[in-house]
């Protein structure tokens, strides 16, 4: 393998959005199982509630250090990297710790970039890694802020529901501020509308809202609301594994794609 100074840098994607149950940690998980068909990927799961990490198969007992050790510096990264059922995709869990971190965090000196002070000190270990996602809480406290200060772009899924838009302001006011303060480099990766209800009207006038608003920004694909996703985490697997032909797991293969196909337009 060439020498570190010749190896790209992951592409580092934060899902992100401080509303509950809009698809972060679905999204997290599905786009990095595919992109792992051909790609290394590491997942880190910085959400307390550690959903990211059950739902790759890392049980709350199973989880020991994870990203709370990583932010505080306890431990080095490369200690904190755990196997998934996805051979190519790697895991840094949510410790239990994780649910003080927003408090203990502000204490520390350079509180909103420890995890970019982490990446840039352990660069030539994450030189093996192609993308590193980045699964935000529901919040956005110093957790999200680290993930955007080290992220070089965001992905904002939202839920196809009727008060989408007002949501989606907040975040994406956030990301300006990030932007102008701490790193000028954060792209807007795009918006997902997920749990899409093709038999809903309202689905459908939300998702033209959001497009009319954001245009090509809102990624053609839309997430079905399916069954299937929902059971898939219980089983410690991606929906992507856990049933394949499912609409949600088709979804998530085409949402990957289109994020490949945009990424070559923006690199030419
Ligand atoms: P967040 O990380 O934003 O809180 P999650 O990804 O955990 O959101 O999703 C919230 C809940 O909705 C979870 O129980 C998840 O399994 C379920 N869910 C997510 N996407 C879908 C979908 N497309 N269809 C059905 N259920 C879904
Ligand atoms: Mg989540």
């Amino acid at each position: 393998s060439p020498p570190p100074s010749e190896r790209a840098k992951p592409r580092v994607i934060a899902l992100a959005n401080q509303k509950g149950g809009v698809g972060k940690t679905t999204t997290a998980i599905n786009l990095a199982t595919v992109l792992a068909a051909d790609r290394r990927v590491l997942l880190l799961d910085l959400d307390p509630q550690g959903n990211a990490s059950t739902g790759l198969g890392v049980d709350r007992a199973a989880r020991g250090a994870g990203t709370y050790a990583l932010l505080t510096g306890d431990r080095p990264l490369a200690e904190l990297i755990r196997p998934t059922p996805v051979p190519t995709l790697s895991l840094i869990p949510a410790d239990t710790d994780l649910a003080g971190a927003e408090v203990e965090l502000v204490a520390l000196e350079d509180r909103d970039r420890r995890l970019r002070n982490v990446f840039t000190a352990d660069a030539a270990r994450l030189a093996e890694y192609d993308y590193i996602f980045l699964d935000c809480p529901p919040s956005l406290g110093l957790l999200t802020l680290n993930a955007l200060v080290a992220a070089d772009s965001v992905l904002v899924p939202l839920q196809t529901e009727f008060f989408a838009l007002e949501g989606v302001s907040q975040i994406v006011q956030t990301i300006e501020r990030v932007r102008r303060a701490l790193n000028p480099g954060l792209a807007l990766e795009g918006i997902a509308l997920t749990m899409y209800d093709r038999r809903n009207n309202l689905s459908e006038l939300v998702a033209q809202d959001v497009r009319g608003f954001f245009k090509e920004k809102v990624f053609e694909t839309v997430i079905p609301r399916n069954v299937r996703v929902s059971e898939a985490p219980s089983h410690g697997l991606p929906v992507t594994l856990y049933d394949s032909r499912s609409p949600g797991a088709q979804a998530y293969v085409a949402l990957a794609d289109e994020l490949r196909r945009r990424e070559k337009v923006r690199a030419a």
